[in-house]
């Protein structure tokens, strides 16, 4: 699963929550926002992901990935270490199959 946008564990969580995949719930707004999300056609999510990049990329990821549920699901339990620093409290992009935290991502663009 390639994310290009830095998701942290606990919207991991909350994707996952809502698609029925584990997680935990979120607040009453993101949960309407990830039925929103949920039910909105192409144009409508990326209007919905200019606002909410993270949320829109996990959404995504958890729909029309098929390894999307198993990287969230590594995402939330904390089972992420970068791949440059090592450090594990993200919150992560990856790149192919090597996560990067955020800041080393930004320090490799
Ligand atoms: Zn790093």
């Amino acid at each position: 699963m390639n994310i290009t946008v830095p998701i942290s564990r606990e919207i991991a969580a909350h994707v996952l929550a809502h698609f029925g995949h584990g997680g935990y719930e979120a607040g009453t707004f993101t949960r309407h926002l990830l039925s929103a999300m949920d039910t909105a056609d192409p144009s409508n999510l990326a209007a919905l992901g200019r606002a909410f990049p993270a949320y829109a990329a996990a959404v995504v990821g958890i729909k029309y990935d098929p390894e999307g549920v198993a990287f969230l699901q590594r995402l939330a339990s904390g089972g992420f270490a970068c791949t440059k620093c090592e450090g594990g409290d993200g919150p992560f992009v990856t790149v192919g199959a090597s996560p990067l935290c955020e800041t080393c991502h930004q320090g490799r663009q």
